[in-house]
């Protein structure tokens, strides 16, 4: 009932590496089973991600200038007023969570994962990532205990600059919504209707004909299931983290939260063979009420400069302009390559 739907398109060329030779390049459309849009494998070969030498970003100079960095933090970083957070903040472990300066929605808070500037892949450690989601766990159920009718909870974070990140110093976002931003309300939208028809849970559906395809599924936890996407939102894939019985964010306990993680750190493990360094994360909990037909996913996307020379995006105007993902690596590929680090 899940339909993989693919094209297959050619386009010819005269070859300048082989004499002029007629040459046929192939590019692969696919079309996204749950949101139903389209993105693009384009064959020009796999992207090198190159390493960074992060020494030049954690130097005293730039730590002074960090608002997140322990001597600034309490100085000039915004608090919550009384009737949301009494304390002014919110802290555990490392973590420390405070509004944004620069909202996004009515609540638009940061959480600041570490006390140091800079933390590389290889040292974003279960801890540090545990204390970050609980922080901002702890804080999505303090405000929905406030009655404020806002049924979107989502946490997304861009990590290290090439994903957007304006601010070195780890820090993921919290967002609590009656706007959920395009991709969540259609996965919401879509699921729907897809249980109204087949009465039957997408999430549960997908991680089950995926298992049973393989082709796409990277493994599982107790509770979860990881998948490379069939049709992924970012240049070098994207990555599935599905559970798929569990829901709201009243539904995330403990073990939930370590099994996150543990996903991630197999995910990073990957990346950190491969010289990514960097991504986009958002973590989908199911609203109130949609329980029977969506579940908790985490969207994993690695992000790069396409080369360290002029540091281009790796979004352009394919994605800006026509809205229209477009990926260098087969996610069936991708995922023989990633299965040893699971
Ligand atoms: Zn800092």
């Amino acid at each position: 009932m899940i339909e993989f739907k693919t094209k297959v398109l050619t386009t010819t060329i005269l070859d300048p590496r082989e004499n002029f030779d007629r040459k046929e390049i192939e590019t692969e459309i696919r079309i996204d089973p749950l949101i139903g849009e389209s993105s693009r494998l384009a064959h020009f070969g796999r992207l090198n991600p190159q390493k960074e030498d992060f020494s030049s970003w954690d130097t005293p100079e730039n730590r002074s200038r960090c608002p997140f960095c322990p001597t600034n933090i309490e100085k000039i970083t915004p608090r919550f007023p009384p009737e949301h957070l009494p304390d002014g903040y919110l802290h555990k472990g490392e973590t420390t969570l405070l509004p944004n300066i620069s909202p996004y929605d009515q609540f638009s808070a940061l959480a600041v994962m570490s006390r140091e500037h800079v933390v590389p892949l290889e040292k974003l450690s279960p801890h540090l990532l545990k204390d970050a989601f609980e922080a901002g766990l702890e804080f999505f159920r303090i405000i929905a205990a406030k009655k404020y009718e806002l049924p979107y909870y989502t946490i997304i974070w861009n990590y290290m600059p090439p994903s957007g990140g304006g601010i070195i110093h780890p820090h993921q976002q919290l967002i609590i919504s009656d706007t959920p931003g395009n991709l969540f309300r259609k996965a919401l939208e879509n699921s729907r209707r897809y249980y109204q028809a087949h009465r039957q849970s997408y999430w549960k559906e997908i991680c089950r004909v995926e298992k049973e395809k393989g082709q796409r599924f990277i493994g599982e936890l107790e509770r979860s299931c990881w998948l490379t996407s069939f049709a992924p939102l970012g240049i070098m894939g994207e990555f599935l983290g599905i559970f798929p019985d569990v829901h709201t964010i009243f539904d995330v306990d403990e073990t939930v939260v370590d099994e996150l993680i543990s996903g991630l750190e197999r995910l990073f493990s990957y990346f950190i063979s491969l010289n990514i360094y960097s991504f986009n994360m958002g973590l989908f909990f199911a609203p109130a009420g949609t329980e029977q037909y969506f579940s908790l996913h985490l969207r994993l996307i690695p992000r790069l400069y396409l080369n360290l020379v002029h540091r281009p995006s790796d979004i352009n105007a394919m994605q800006m302009v026509l809205q229209e993902p477009f990926t260098v690596v087969y996610p069936e590929e991708q995922c023989a390559e990633l299965r040893p680090f699971w």
